[in-house]
């Protein structure tokens, strides 16, 4: 990545927890561009959505959109609309799972309550017959959100899975462990502003990473998701399946809402497994930020859209 290109990306993460641009966002709403990757502010508009990717072969995990809370009474909401959102999958009839972030739910002020969040959840899920996937954020929350999703493991839950980010330097072990006592697993190059000391600062190196860390999951047999809009990556991986001789059962890719959709109808009219990522709510900015940040291009396209409004 170039010089340029990396400071632009820190400045923009620098700028996504910023509480202030925070405000000023949520005023303007959707205007300010943000419709391109959020699939709107209540629950049943993001059902709308995934009912348009369902008749398109393609299935969608719904995130409630959320993240860093301050105090932990703010987590009561969000889980309520959690098991809401389970509630409505179900009766919408639509393919979906859920993925939720561990902030959201307190990781950051006290785990036990977190965990004890999570745990609904994923009970309400299970009653569904439905799935919860933690995802993954800073790699202050790495260890944490992995001993939420373990524990939640060994007490007999299957239906929990986590995510692995391929630019941080611990997660051949994690990866490891993770199939060794096999997990669930997305996988992906990783979104958040990460010291030199903890990730990858090259791109080359974080994609060349996230390259071996698919290939070590897809031989081990073990259920993964590969989450990327690289097509690189993604035709890589379909030689490497191919040659191999596995199953189409024991993987799927996964993209995000507003990214790459052509690309997703077409590996889903090929009969792979694919879900999009679909988030929804109030709280939308920061999601936004990191979509920005991964692609200059972004700010430009979302500001011509601006002005053509
Ligand atoms: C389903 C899903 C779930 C994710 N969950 C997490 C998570 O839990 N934790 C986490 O840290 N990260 C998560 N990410 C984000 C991920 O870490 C990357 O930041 C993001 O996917 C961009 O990397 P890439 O693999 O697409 O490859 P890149 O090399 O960044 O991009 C490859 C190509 O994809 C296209 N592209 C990529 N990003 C964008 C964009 N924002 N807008 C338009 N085009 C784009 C561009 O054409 C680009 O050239 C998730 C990503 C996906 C797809």
């Amino acid at each position: 990545m170039a010089i340029g290109t990396r400071l632009f990306r820190a400045a923009l993460l620098a700028v996504a927890g910023n509480r202030a641009a925070k405000a000023f966002a949520s005023r303007y709403g959707l205007r300010l561009g943000a419709r391109q990757f959020v699939a709107g502010e209540t629950l049943d508009e993001a059902l709308d959505q995934v009912r348009a990717l369902n008749a398109k072969g393609i299935e969608a995990t719904l995130d409630h959109l959320g993240e860093g809370i301050r105090r932990m009474g703010e987590a009561e909401a969000f889980k309520q609309e959690y098991v809401r959102l389970l509630d409505g999958i179900r009766a919408a009839g639509v393919r979906s799972n859920v993925s939720l972030k561990p902030t959201q739910m307190g990781i950051a002020l006290d785990p036990e309550a977190c965990y004890d969040n999570i745990r609904r959840i994923v009970a309400a899920a299970a009653r569904h017959g439905n799935f919860v996937r933690l995802d993954m954020e800073d790699s202050p929350h790495t260890d944490a959100t992995i001993g939420i999703a373990r524990r939640l493991q060994g007490e007999g839950w299957t239906n929990v899975g986590t995510v692995i980010q391929a630019y941080l330097y611990r997660s051949d072990d994690d990866i490891r462990r993770l199939t060794d006592d096999p997990m669930n697993l997305r996988l992906v190059k990783g979104a958040y502003k990460e010291p030199k000391s903890r990730a990858y600062p090259r791109k080359a190196d974080v994609d060349a990473n996230f390259r071996r860390l698919i290939e070590a999951r897809l031989r081990s047999g073990v259920y993964t998701a590969i989450a990327t809009h690289d097509e690189s990556v993604i035709r890589d991986v379909q030689a490497f399946v191919q040659r191999e001789g596995i199953d189409r059962a024991k993987y799927e890719f996964q993209m995000l809402y507003g990214i790459r959709g052509a690309l997703q109808e077409r590996l889903a009219a090929e009969g792979f497994r694919v879900r999009c990522y679909v988030p929804y709510g109030k709280m939308w900015y920061p999601y936004f930020v990191r979509r920005l940040a991964e692609r200059p291009a972004n700010v430009l396209f979302v500001l011509r859209n601006r002005t053509k409004n």
